[in-house]
């Protein structure tokens, strides 16, 4: 398929999408009153993104800081209610950018990240991010980022005793096996620490995490096909 006619299946499949999480979601139980449909615009052209952004979508999702700071203050510019969130793993030499460019982050996963952020967070004039999610290795996948389930625990005190506003889980299960338990367990975990948000769901799985409890859900290739470059 051509760029162009992609980019016209676009803002058809934001509405499909939208109609199909309202339909889940009112056929659930233990579905959110609100969800979030945060679409990944990793390694997508501009086109694509315009696209989305004309269709009314807001939250975006990207996975490198770096390729992030090409893409969205421009766009930015254009559409200034948008809300950024970072969804790959941060580095600590990248901190400062990303609070500074991102609204939500969605993979605190280790004590160095957690200090390197409560540094600078407070004397960064153009601090944007209030959000900040933990995202747990649920699989216990060593190849994977996130804090293991036994020690998300001790991380969420870290955070709070460091004035990191802990909002959200994120999980990414392993891809392998059913996502279920991976998501119930999420759940769980939130439902213990009194924690409001679940980020979980991609598009392959979205509408088992929306049954599940999701509050976002990270959707690439369903909203804009194929990736060119797989995993970037
Ligand atoms: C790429 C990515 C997604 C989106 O994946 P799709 O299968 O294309 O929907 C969601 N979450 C994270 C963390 C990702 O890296």
């Amino acid at each position: 398929m051509n760029i162009k006619d992609n980019i016209s299946l676009i803002a058809c499949r934001w509405e499909t999408i939208q109609q199909r999480i309202k339909a889940v979601q009112d056929a659930s139980l233990l579905a959110a009153p609100r969800i979030k449909l945060v679409a990944v615009s990793k390694a997508q052209a501009v086109e694509a993104v315009c696209a989305l952004l004309e269709a009314g979508c807001r939250d975006f999702g990207e996975n490198r800081v770096q390729d992030a700071m090409v893409k969205w203050p421009k766009l930015r510019a254009q559409y200034p209610d948008v809300r950024l969130h970072l969804i790959g793993a941060l580095q600590t030499n990248k901190v400062k950018e990303a609070l500074t460019l991102f609204d939500v982050m969605h993979t605190i996963d280790r004590v160095a990240l957690v200090d390197a952020i409560a540094r600078v967070q407070h004397t960064l004039p153009d601090m944007r991010c209030r959000e900040f999610f933990l995202q747990v290795n649920t699989g216990e996948e060593v190849q994977k980022g996130g804090v293991a389930p036994s020690e998300a625990d001790s991380l969420l005190r870290y955070c709070q005793a460091h004035s990191l506003p802990v909002t959200g889980l994120m999980c990414i299960p392993p891809a392998d096996v059913p996502p279920a338990p991976h998501f119930a367990l999420l759940h769980k975990m939130a439902q213990d620490f009194g924690i409001p948000h679940l980020s979980m769901g991609m598009s392959g799985d979205y509408e088992t995490a929306i049954r599940l409890g999701a509050t976002h859900v990270r959707l690439g290739t369903a909203l804009f096909g194929a990736r060119n470059q797989e995993g970037a």
